[in-house]
């Protein structure tokens, strides 16, 4: 390993759909770990796997981390020297690292059909060994090796695996490992169809893209050691590597669909916070060391070190995540939670209308305490954003009485003398309308709210009213009184 190498990381995710939670910590943790080292982070799409291939998938992934903050240096749209940046791009460079290999005595060509193979680890099972290539065309001679070749026939490279001795690597996270070479399998490393498996294609880009620390989930860690392998067989320094701990569900099994949303996608969609995801995701097997819970990015970067990771599993803790959003959106000012607002509105049945900014910033300023999510003001305050279609039939039967109907209409006539009226002028008018009728104020206060808002509940009526504008405030009394009858 060299120490003084300067720090190239990489995400080096395949593009099947969609970013797990799991995925946003791998690309965070690199991304951190890149730029509190004043280093360069790279996006690699390992899509070798052509079976898996989902269309717009690797759009779809840049968009996320592109939310969530996490720019990468050096990718795909973003060529620099070691690219291209797509494995499927690259397909001449796997060619010739696995001739090299076979040239050198490291790797050889495999003819067995996968119906041998299949007969071969139906006998293993029967003899209670664990499935392995029983190494058939391991030493074929090199005539029939040529002959068959040249005839055309179906082939795949495997790697020869030593069949005594062990391989050892240091892990930051994990320490020293080490792998009896006898539980390792010769691995196939390019397949058929003529693309590499993620084996070969890992460490030959690790290592032309001159990746310094290879830091990814722990399910890669039994597939190191034939990593490590194959760099020596090409005389290759062996990056440094950080398996990351897995996350785990609350109930301790690895964290899965089945007990909550896994796509990054899904949070998103569901209107959290880049800002509040990433902070979590960040303490899903980091933490600082001390009381504190709140960090933005550039904080993250400042203090984020691998040293500081643990290897026990990250519980995925949701109601934390929630907690953290209500956190972020308190700290945010108006006109910012207004554009996550609008983007909300865009996706919502709410979304017909165009809203303005200042308008979307008045609701805010109204409901920012009452709020934990960007979304709870399209379930909290409907009304701001169409009028109410029916009205809380509890609140109608409590405040809709006989008179009500009557007071509304003498204050929606009132309401219409007023010129480019604000708040205290609508309250100055509702005073004045009840003393007039000899009512309390409360017998227009709660009927009122009732015909604005269908709800009995919810910020300043004079807000609302002042929100609402003059014309829509009449038109919905007046449709109330209407309804109401
Ligand atoms: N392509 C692998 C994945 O989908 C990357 C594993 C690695 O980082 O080496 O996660």
């Amino acid at each position: 390993m060299e120490p003084n190498k300067p720090v190239r990381v990489r995400f080096a995710p395949s593009p099947t759909g969609f970013l797990h939670v799991g995925g946003l910590r791998t690309a965070l943790y690199n991304y951190l770990f890149a730029k509190h080292h004043d280093g360069v982070f790279v996006l690699r799409i390992e899509d070798t796997d052509q079976s898996r291939k989902v269309e717009g998938a690797v759009e779809n992934l840049i968009a996320t981390l592109d939310w969530a903050g996490i720019h990468y240096d050096e990718g795909p749209h973003k060529e620099a020297n070691h690219g291209p940046y797509v494995q499927s791009r690259r397909l001449e460079i796997y060619h010739n690292h696995a001739r090299q290999l076979i040239e050198r005595g490291h790797a050889y060509n495999c003819f067995c059909t996968p119906e041998r193979l299949e007969q071969v680890r139906q006998k293993q099972i029967a003899m209670k060994l664990a499935p392995a290539y029983d190494r058939h065309c391991r030493d074929l001679p090199t005539k029939e090796v040529r002959d068959r070749l040249n005839g055309g026939e179906r082939h795949v490279v495997r790697m020869k695996v030593p069949v005594s001795g062990e391989t050892s690597f240091n892990d930051f996270i994990r320490g020293r490992v080490t792998i009896a070479h006898k539980i390792l399998d010769d691995q196939v490393i390019l397949k058929s169809d003529g693309f590499p498996t993620y084996h070969l294609a890992v460490v030959v880009d690790d290592h032309l893209m001159e990746i310094s620390h290879v830091i990814r989930g722990e399910e890669w860690l039994s597939s190191t050691p034939k990593h490590v392998l194959l760099y020596q067989y090409f005389d290759w320094v062996v990056p440094n590597y950080a398996h990351l701990p897995l996350l785990l569900n609350p109930d301790k099994t690895k964290l899965s669909k089945r007990q909550g949303d896994v796509a990054v996608e899904e949070y998103r969609s569901k209107g959290y916070l880049s800002e509040a995801l990433v902070n979590f995701v960040a303490f899903l097997g980091w933490n600082p060391g001390d009381e504190r819970e709140i960090f933005s990015m550039q904080e993250l970067v400042k203090e984020f070190t691998l040293e500081r990771v643990g290897k026990a599993g990250a519980v995925f803790n949701a109601p934390k995540l929630d907690w953290l959003n209500a956190q972020y959106l308190r700290r945010k000012p108006n006109s910012e939670i207004a554009r996550v607002l609008k983007e909300e509105l865009k996706k919502s049945p709410f979304g017909r209308k165009e809203y303005d900014d200042e308008y979307l910033a008045k609701v805010v300023e109204a409901m920012r305490e009452r709020v934990s999510f960007v979304k709870d003001f399209l379930e909290k305050s409907p009304y701001f954003f169409s009028a109410p279609k029916e009205y809380d039939p509890a609140v109608v039967k409590k405040r809709w009485n006989s008179g009500a109907g009557i007071r509304m209409m003498k204050l929606s006539d009132e309401f219409a003398k007023l010129q480019d009226p604000g708040k205290e002028d609508y309250e100055a008018v509702l005073e004045r309308t009840a003393d007039t009728l000899k009512a309390g104020r409360g017998d227009l206060i709660h009927p009122l709210r009732l015909a604005v808002s269908g709800m009995g509940a919810g910020p300043g009526l004079y807000d609302i009213l002042s929100i609402l504008g003059k014309d829509e405030t009449i038109r919905r009394i007046n449709t109330a009184i209407e309804r109401l009858k």
